[in-house]
């Protein structure tokens, strides 16, 4: 059995803003210690939904390093230079790169990256307690199976979890998950799969109403071009996202001190509440208007493809004849109706409550309250007193540490702050904290 004391599992943003943190550290030297196990064979950013056209919905310079070191070997801009766009990109006069150019980006820092600090193709499926002769858990047993088949075990006594949000599948359709429906993180491959004919006339639902919902019916209109498309959603409208400046300083990094510090559960709901449509079940504007001039378009052809169902909730379904049908209510009147559809898409978001199921086997060490669990200032996850190893977490404190949680914004500073506080322990443990090393 390989060990490594630091394991970090899921290497999305978050773990290699972390890579990177670590590389740019005095301890650079421990990085031996570490790995960073990733289930795909390189680094693939919503692989899924990467379609033409889509932009990052926030400034290239809250990239992976920017805000914590602007004078990194890893910002967006050395990118840029290193493939011979610099001068491009500005001339585009936008803070917004594509979403490939993006992952192209997250790539490259990878391979510049010390390659011995990676284990790619390779999933984790169990974190399992090590116990000592008392009883107590001083370490925990990392395995998984790599794409070839192998399994793989590592001893750690130190885990960060960056595995991304649990695709989230609405009740009614959970059945059915699978084949012909599927989520918006399965889109590019489910229609390969499903719907290889571009001329089918086939019958498409999108159930979602935010900024995946929309870039999927733009796709699928343009893509298939015989084809109907039903957007489903409980709300009056699409919303556009607020993107304005007052607005987005919530996404600034001191913004989780904030949050934190509000110790109080209710407040942090209001004021995530208050903040929502910052990014959740919202839509770019100019993506809404592009929507509109095409519905608009069609009208006066007479050839309306696009079929808006909002105010509609989905009660039932079945699969009948290899068509699902669905039984549909409206929120306000109650009127019932009926649709039948062919390929249904969930645009329905994603779940950032629940630990990954690979942590069950320590689920009963986690401290929870109101069976929630509680993530501590530098995202450690909360466990009982015999329960040694440390757990990380990242993307899934947004009610403790706020609505950035989840997005780009904060990794650069989110990265420093966990690294620092993996290291002070190192140092504890060594019984040489020293302070200034430590958080230099
Ligand atoms: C379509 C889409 C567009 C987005 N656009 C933006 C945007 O423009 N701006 C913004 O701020 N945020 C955006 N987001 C939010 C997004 O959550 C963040 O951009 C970012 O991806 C978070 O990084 P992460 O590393 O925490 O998670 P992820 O990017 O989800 O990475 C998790 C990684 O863990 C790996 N993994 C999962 N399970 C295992 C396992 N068991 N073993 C090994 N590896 C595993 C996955 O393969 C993946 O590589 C977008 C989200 C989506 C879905």
């Amino acid at each position: 059995m390989d060990q490594k004391r630091i394991v970090c599992i899921g290497l999305g943003p978050s773990n290699l803003a972390l890579a990177i943190a670590l590389t740019e550290s005095q301890h650079e030297r421990e990085s031996d210690e570490w790995i960073f196990i990733e289930k795909n064979d390189a680094v693939r950013w919503h692989s899924d939904m990467l379609l033409e056209g889509s932009r990052l919905q926030i400034s290239f310079l809250k990239d992976l390093v920017t805000l914590r070191n602007p004078t990194s070997f890893f910002t967006f801009i050395n990118y840029l230079k290193s493939q011979g766009r610099l001068d491009y990109f500005i001339n585009r006069g936008t803070f917004n790169a594509s979403r490939r150019e993006f992952m192209d980006y997250l790539n490259w820092v990878h391979q510049n990256l010390p390659a011995h600090l990676f284990q790619m193709s390779s999933t984790v499926e169990s974190v399992s307690p090590i116990r000592g002769l008392d009883g107590i858990v001083e370490q925990v047993e990392v395995t998984g199976t790599s794409a070839n088949g192998e399994r793989f075990r590592r001893l750690a006594d130190r885990l960060v979890v960056a595995v991304g949000g649990i695709p989230a599948v609405p009740d009614v359709f959970r059945k059915f998950r699978g084949g012909r429906l599927f989520h918006s993180s399965e889109f590019l491959t489910g229609l390969k799969t499903h719907c290889s004919d571009k001329q089918a006339h086939l019958r498409f639902g999108v159930v979602g109403s935010g900024q995946s919902a929309v870039e999927i019916i733009h796709y699928l209109s343009e893509n298939y071009p015989l084809a109907q498309v039903h957007s489903i959603f409980r709300k009056s409208a699409y919303k556009p996202a607020d993107n304005s400046p007052f607005v987005n300083e919530v996404f600034f990094p001191s913004a989780t001190d904030f949050m934190y510090n509000m110790q109080n559960d209710n407040k942090r709901r209001l004021l995530l509440r208050d903040y929502w449509q910052t990014n959740y079940a919202a839509v770019e504007m100019d993506l809404l208007e592009s929507l509109y001039e095409k519905l608009y378009a069609s009208r006066v052809c007479g050839e309306e493809r696009i079929h808006i169902h909002n105010y509609s909730e989905v009660d039932e379904m079945e699969e009948v004849n290899n068509r699902y049908k669905l039984g549909l209510s409206h929120v306000m009147t109650g009127e019932v109706s009926e649709l039948e559809l062919d390929v249904i898409v969930l645009a329905t978001g994603y779940e950032r409550t629940k630990l990954p199921a690979f942590l069950d086997p320590i689920a009963s060490y986690i401290n929870r309250s109101n069976d929630m669990f509680s993530i501590s200032r530098d995202y450690r996850l909360q466990m009982t007193s015999s329960f040694n190893p440390r757990i990380y977490v990242q993307g899934m404190s947004q009610l403790t540490h706020g609505i950035s949680d989840s997005l780009l914004s904060v990794l650069a500073m989110r990265s420093q702050e966990i690294l620092e506080s993996i290291l002070q322990l190192n140092c504890e443990e060594s019984g040489a904290l020293h302070t200034e090393e430590v958080l230099s």
